[in-house]
């Protein structure tokens, strides 16, 4: 294999000062890829060498990186992906979301890997980025808009109307008035959802960045393209990649179901009445009308438009309607039975720039305040936040991301919204390290899934690290004595076709091997094999799915990064690029104050069982149960156990010390 030195035209950075509108450049090395792999690996890295605790996310010292990895924008299969990462306006940790779509790639065609915003503009700006330079435009007219009406303005402006040429990634309203989870959008559906960079964006009056640039992807090498061709034959014949292919996650709601694990009215109950009729996998089929196409470069496009045809909010067209996520967040924790109701606030989000998952935890917050009457009419500007008020839910995300009446204090996040509001409304918050919780009711969802969202250095979400297959649910069906030898020999086939280190399968499943997804026992191995195997490939530049669904696993990332850097990477050195990453992220939040009391869930699911549903009248969860999974997860990272900070012998090993 030839070493090179020269990787494709892009591995550049562009440091951008809005306060003096200068831009640096800064070419990447094959030592940080190496290291770092690079985008959100690289981004964290840097951050948590420039910035300190005093650090204010929204003041002037603030920084963001919107970042591909080196194999964004290439041939490699779902590589349209790109990291936001800041210091997070939500609970002032580490915020890094990943979007999809082509920007990133179209960023990469630009010449550019990633843009670093520092400063505060005096006025509002967009930056427009093409293949000779970055320049800064007025944006002043463009303040104020939502970020479908900015797209358009813009794109009419830069005579492209239907933004076939250029590709935007901009805030809303939301952002522009500092919610603190605001977050940016591009091309209209793709988020970089989780902490609060719209807030960061709006604080430094930018209102959106724009590539202009049909340039075609980098050429790395033909041994680059051979491992690409590789990879992309692994998903396309993955059967549950292709099963993801039009109908993306809408099974998870069945499943759901199934397991009784929602996280509905506000984690009260994990099981909501009519749910399947209402809510369920074939209803969220049924509005499919075509699919949609993917982000750059992907053989497993997952996403698809849904379109309501008949009633209130006929002529309602949304992309990626059937993935649960956004489903559960407005359906199950605030109570919407309508799916067009359901997929209207998702809009609302995408429209104003917010994070759907903190927004529906916020609301859902208030509605069970509502409900136990510590918030009255008189609070709510008049508005009955009762459990499924589609309309009420509606004018409050509105309110929300204005900033008006009781909006004022939910932009704050439900922590904080609940030291300001008093007394008697601590318990009521779902959030973890104060991140809106997302998805699922840890008393009865998968065990891996939930302790994932324990160790994540974001907050209160597992998706990316350990948004996973490894707790297989197919094995739901067999978990019961009569089933033993199914059971059995599922397990035996599940995990022999692993693309996993066999002392790594002997510690998650044990020997001979059993899949349970209901049992914490090997939970904190696999927890900590999916975090590092996803955090690697989010820093690559590429889509966590064929990871997550099992399709590609380190052996395939190892080869591909071997081709691009023409050096020989393991895959035990590729898994130690994401364990290298979580460690620097568990180092930032740390030192902002995190320790092993924080790794933990709200109180209610120590305190309440569920009242309904398959998990009715369940064990909650047990304290002395958590504290021993974490005991583990600490010694299978190589933690200290008092404190949860990385050894010094980890950081040794990992060469961060
Ligand atoms: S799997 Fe879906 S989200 Fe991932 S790159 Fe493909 S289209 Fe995008």
């Amino acid at each position: 294999m030839k070493k090179k030195d020269y990787m494709g035209y892009s591995n550049r950075i562009a440091h951008v000062d809005l306060e003096r509108r200068r831009v640096e450049f800064e070419e990447l090395n094959r030592s940080s890829i190496r290291k770092w792999g690079g985008g959100s690996g690289l981004a964290s890295s840097r951050l948590y060498d420039e910035l300190t605790p005093q650090t204010d996310p929204l003041g002037s010292e603030s920084v963001v990186w919107i970042t591909g990895g080196p194999m964004t924008g290439t041939v490699a299969p779902s590589s349209g992906r790109l990291s936001v990462v800041n210091k997070s306006a939500v609970n002032g940790l580490l915020g890094h979301s990943n979007t999809g779509g082509k920007f990133g790639a179209r960023l990469k065609h630009a010449g550019l890997d990633g843009v670093v915003l520092r400063g505060i503009s005096e006025n509002p700006v967009y930056l427009l980025v093409k293949p000779d330079g970055i320049e800064f435009r007025n944006a002043s007219h463009l303040w104020g808009k939502d970020i479908w009406e900015t797209e358009d303005k813009i794109g009419t402006e830069l005579n492209d109307p239907g933004l076939k040429r250029i590709k935007i990634m901009a805030i809303g309203p939301a952002g522009e008035k500092q919610v603190l989870f605001a977050c940016p959008i591009n091309e209209r559906y793709h988020a970089a959802a989780r902490g609060g960079a719209g807030a960061v964006w709006g604080s430094k009056k930018i209102k959106a960045i724009v590539v202009d640039s049909k340039n075609a992807p980098p050429f790395v090498s033909q041994d680059f393209q051979n491992a690409a061709i590789r990879a992309t034959k692994k998903i396309k014949n993955n059967t549950t990649c292709q099963n993801y292919r039009r109908y993306g996650s809408s099974n998870v709601s069945d499943y759901w179901d199934e397991i009784g694990c929602f996280s509905g009215k506000n984690y009260q109950f994990g099981s909501l009445p009519r749910w399947r009729e209402t809510r369920g996998t074939k209803q969220m089929k049924s509005f499919v009308t075509r699919s949609e196409g993917s982000c750059y470069r992907c053989p497993m496009p997952c996403f698809n438009q849904v379109e309501v045809t008949e009633g209130k909010y006929k002529g309602l067209k949304i992309t990626s309607g059937t993935f649960v996520q956004s489903v559960i967040a407005f359906g199950a924790k605030c109570g919407l039975e309508s799916l067009p109701a359901i997929w209207k606030c998702k809009e609302i989000c995408h429209r104003l720039g917010m994070d759907f998952d903190s927004a529906s935890g916020v609301i859902a917050f208030a509605m069970e305040l509502f409900e136990k009457q510590l918030l009255t009419l008189n609070d709510t500007d008049g508005l009955p936040l009762t459990w499924g008020n589609e309309t009420a839910v509606m004018k409050l995300l509105w309110k929300i991301a204005h900033r008006q009446g009781l909006g004022e204090v939910l932009a704050k996040g439900s922590v904080r919204a609940s030291k300001e509001l008093g007394l008697g409304t601590a318990p009521y918050v779902m959030a973890i390290k104060g991140l809106e919780m997302i998805s699922s009711d840890v008393r009865s969802a998968p065990r891996g899934w939930s302790l994932g969202s324990l160790t994540n250095s974001r907050g209160g979400d597992n998706l990316p690290g350990s948004h996973m297959k490894g707790d297989s649910l197919p094995a739901l069906h067999l978990l019961q004595p009569k089933n033993r030898a199914e059971w059995e020999a599922f397990s035996d086939k599940f995990v022999s076709e692993l693309d996993m280190f066999e002392n790594i399968k002997t510690a998650i499943y044990g020997n001979p091997p059993l899949v349970n997804p209901f049992t914490y026992r090997g939970k904190a191995m696999m927890t900590r094999w999916f975090e590092d195997l996803l955090y690697g490939v989010s820093a690559l530049g590429l889509c966590t799915f064929p990871a997550d669904k099992l399709a590609l696993g380190p052996t395939t990332y190892a080869d591909l990064l071997s081709a691009y850097l023409g050096e020989e990477i393991t895959p035990q050195e590729y898994m130690e690029i994401g364990e290298r990453i979580f460690n620097i992220q568990r180092l930032f939040v740390i030192r902002e104050g995190i320790s092993r009391k924080d790794d933990t869930w709200p109180d209610r699911f120590f305190k309440e069982k569920l009242p309904q549903g398959p998990a009715q009248g369940g064990e909650v969860v047990s304290r002395e149960t958590i504290e021993w999974v974490l005991d583990e997860y600490y010694d299978a990272r190589g933690w200290e156990k008092s404190s949860g900070r990385p050894s010094l012998k980890t950081l040794g090993r990992l060469g961060l010390v």
